[in-house]
């Protein structure tokens, strides 16, 4: 088939027929243990008999009803994600690009609504270096990374002002009156799994409230659960007017949402931005099975658990060729001397699938459901590949 689905990935050569939990199985039979779940989307594992069941169901009720009418599947999620974050109001769609893609026109028109008086130039968006907000022209140039402009796509829309995450001189410079939002990750998932300071985190959010900004956090990778908590900017207190989520929202369905409150509340009206697909009845019957399970006691604490004996058990290695484990939850970054693709591969040879995140991270984004077993025996084989590469 090589050739015929567009090589935009230079994915693996190796096919999943299936999967339970935390595990995956190919199409000669060979059993993997799953630490990448598509990229921090299957959070509640592989054949979960609850999401299952909640979307069978649902398929046998509507698909797909279109947003010229309303579903009550639809109605029942968003009353229930905004009930879960304190927020007013969601806009769903398909992915994460589409969420922060939102989430811009969100902050352009906010801005502009606040300024218009004055000529309406409250239009720009501060972002981190290191981030990552997606592949559409917008999220690109969102994107605070170079290699994510190349020439190739030029031209990109403008408006985007990047600043070093930690750098509080950068704060006072940045935030006046030219700027209609402030965006960033709490931790920086493709850059590499990189935590960013609370403190600095706050004050960023501060000074942007303070100039009139709005302060949107990307909570596409951190969000729904991944970090031990249902948002890493609530936990955080970080205040958001807007979330942004995606990846593991609807437990495999694509689906995105751009939650919003405070400020943000009613800057959107119809007509404003749509999507045909979003708020897909199907994906939001996904949302409600995921969120429900993880509103279930103990479902955070377990994913805090199974975090640190990962990290407690690569540490007690005492390896050289790892320099750090660092990250949140079940969102690990693994900082190895080896280059992280080979690792990657490595481990896909012996049973393990991992990711990997900027340049020198392994980067581990298990199922929210591992059990501590799965996490030992697939650290037994990440130990034999590190020892081997
Ligand atoms: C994955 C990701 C995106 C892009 O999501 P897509 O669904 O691939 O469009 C945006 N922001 C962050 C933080 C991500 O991790």
């Amino acid at each position: 088939m090589a050739g015929i689905v567009a090589n935009n990935y230079g994915s693996f050569d190796v096919t999943f027929v299936g999967g339970n939990g935390a595990e995956l199985v190919d199409k000669n039979g060979k059993k993997y243990i799953d630490f990448v779940s598509g990229i921090g989307v299957n959070c509640l594992g592989h054949n979960n008999p609850v999401l299952v069941k909640a979307l069978t169901d649902q398929i046998k009720k509507e698909i797909h009803i279109g947003n010229y009418y309303t579903s009550d599947t639809n109605l029942a999620f968003a009353e229930e994600l905004t009930k879960a974050t304190g927020m007013k109001r969601v806009y769903f769609c398909n992915s994460g690009a589409e969420a922060n893609e939102a989430a811009i026109k969100l902050a352009r028109k906010f801005g502009w609504l606040e300024s218009k008086d004055k000529g309406g130039k409250r239009k720009t968006i501060v972002t981190l270096k290191q981030s990552f907000h997606g592949r559409s022209l917008a999220t690109l140039m969102a994107t605070g990374q170079e290699k994510f402009h190349p020439d190739c796509f030029a031209p990109y829309p403008d408006g985007f002002k990047y600043i070093e995450p930690g750098d509080f001189d950068a704060i006072e410079k940045t935030f006046d009156d030219s700027v209609c939002a402030f965006m960033m990750e709490c931790i920086q998932g493709e850059g590499g799994v990189n935590l960013v300071d609370e403190k600095w985190a706050k004050a960023a959010c501060d000074a942007a409230r303070k100039a009139g900004a709005l302060v949107v956090i990307d909570e596409v990778q951190t969000g729904m659960g991944r970090t031990g908590a249902l948002f890493a900017s609530l936990a955080m207190g970080l205040e958001p007017d807007v979330i942004t989520a995606a990846k593991g929202i609807a437990g495999g369905v694509p689906m995105g949402a751009c939650i919003f409150g405070g400020r943000a509340t009613d800057v959107f009206v119809a007509g404003d931005h749509q999507s045909t697909f979003g708020g897909n009845p199907l994906a939001c019957a996904g949302g409600r099975a995921v969120l429900a399970e993880m509103l279930k006691p103990g479902f955070f604490e377990h994913v805090n658990k199974v975090g640190k004996l990962i990290t407690d058990t690569i540490n007690s290695w005492k390896l050289p060729c790892v320099t750090l484990v660092h990250g949140k939850g079940l969102m690990l970054g693994i900082d190895v001397t080896q280059a992280p693709g080979e690792i990657q591969k490595k481990c896909l040879e012996n049973g393990l699938c991992v990711s990997t995140a900027g340049t020198k991270a392994v980067r581990f984004l298990p199922p929210l459901v591992l059990t501590e077993e799965q996490a030992l025996a697939g650290l037994a084989i990440f130990k034999k590949v590190l020892e081997s590469v």
